[in-house]
């Protein structure tokens, strides 16, 4: 059983409009709402891809149960924690050809809140092999929420893969408790590092030798498409991925991250992982719904994949 851990999920609203007037009324019968965060996008691909998924995270008021509703309605097992303030919205306008987006910042967490959780973390991890964590902190988690949490899996030698920026991914790289993998894009990669990384090979793998990075089995600077360069171990690999049709390639991180989970909770060699990562990643660009795959297309693209250690 694979844990998605999902702290500031949101209940996604999209509104199309031909034309966003300003300052006016604008009315649309075009409406989708659906339950979102990066983690949730992780936990729908993996449940697509029938791997054993649970999620959980804070969840609060109408639109923590709507999100609860929502997976249920889906069978996808989850349990989330209850806090007091509601879950946020995240509103995306689809206009023009444009997506305008207004995105909350989401409930305050407590500090009895916090430690519930912990418990709750806990309790979870009998039935866990692998978890993953994605997203931001909402308000009211400390910084090192993350690593206190890994620190539980690795006390339990259950590997962790962190999906986070900013600060939450820094802090989590200072501390002696470190995931097992890690999924940062070109952007996160300069961010933590301070400078602007390119694709060069040379480049990263002396990006990727940066000693905050000491302790971590697996990096994945997923490139959009220009494919992934991944480093395992001591050794790197730059993939190379074919052209394809693109629909919508928001969530392809998070598909990649479920892929990588997939895999490696199946015992898949080294090179199995890596493509198996790319091909989720590609299948969720050719979707339109963010966060979804088409796992019947995976054979196709899983072939044309190419691998090269660098
Ligand atoms: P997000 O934050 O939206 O989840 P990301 O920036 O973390 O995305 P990307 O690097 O954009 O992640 O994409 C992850 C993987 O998905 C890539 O390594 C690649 O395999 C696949 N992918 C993404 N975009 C494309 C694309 N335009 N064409 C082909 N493959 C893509």
């Amino acid at each position: 059983m694979i844990l998605t851990v999902t702290l500031n999920p949101s209940v996604d609203i999209s509104y199309k409009l031909n034309q966003l007037e300003i300052d006016n009324v604008n009315r649309t019968s075009s409406v989708s709402k659906t339950a979102g965060g990066k983690g949730l996008n992780v936990t729908r691909v993996l449940f697509q891809a029938n791997s054993p998924v649970i999620a959980t995270g804070f969840k609060g008021g109408y639109l923590g149960a709507f999100i609860e509703d929502e997976l249920n309605a889906s069978q996808i097992k989850n349990s989330f924690y209850p806090i007091k303030e509601e879950t946020r919205n995240c509103i995306a306008v689809l206009h023009e050809g444009n997506q305008t987006e207004i995105l909350e910042s989401g409930p305050y967490i407590s500090t009895d809140e916090l430690q519930g959780f912990i418990k709750h973390f806990e309790e979870l991890m009998d039935e866990v092999q692998l978890v993953v964590f994605s997203g931001s902190l909402p308000a009211g988690v400390p910084v090192n929420y993350y690593s206190d949490l890994i620190k539980i899996c690795n006390h339990k030698s259950i590997p962790v893969i962190a999906d986070t920026s900013g600060i939450a991914l820094t802090t989590l790289l200072e501390r002696s408790n470190k995931p097992f993998a890690i999924k940062p894009n070109l952007d996160e990669l300069s961010q933590i590092l301070g400078y602007t990384v390119s694709e060069n090979i040379t480049e990263m793998k002396n990006a990727l030798k940066h000693e905050m990075f000491n302790g971590i089995q697996w990096i994945f600077v997923s490139l959009g498409a220009n494919g992934s360069i991944v480093k395992h171990a001591d050794e790197y690999y730059k993939v190379n991925i074919p052209k394809i049709g693109v629909v919508n390639p928001v969530g392809s991180g998070d598909a990649t991250v479920a892929g990588f989970a997939s895999a490696y909770s199946k015992d898949k060699s080294v090179i199995e992982i890596i493509k198996t990562a790319n091909t989720f990643g590609m299948l969720n660009a050719m979707e339109q719904q963010t966060g979804c795959i088409n796992i019947d297309k995976f054979e196709g693209l899983y072939k044309q994949i190419k691998i090269i250690e660098v």
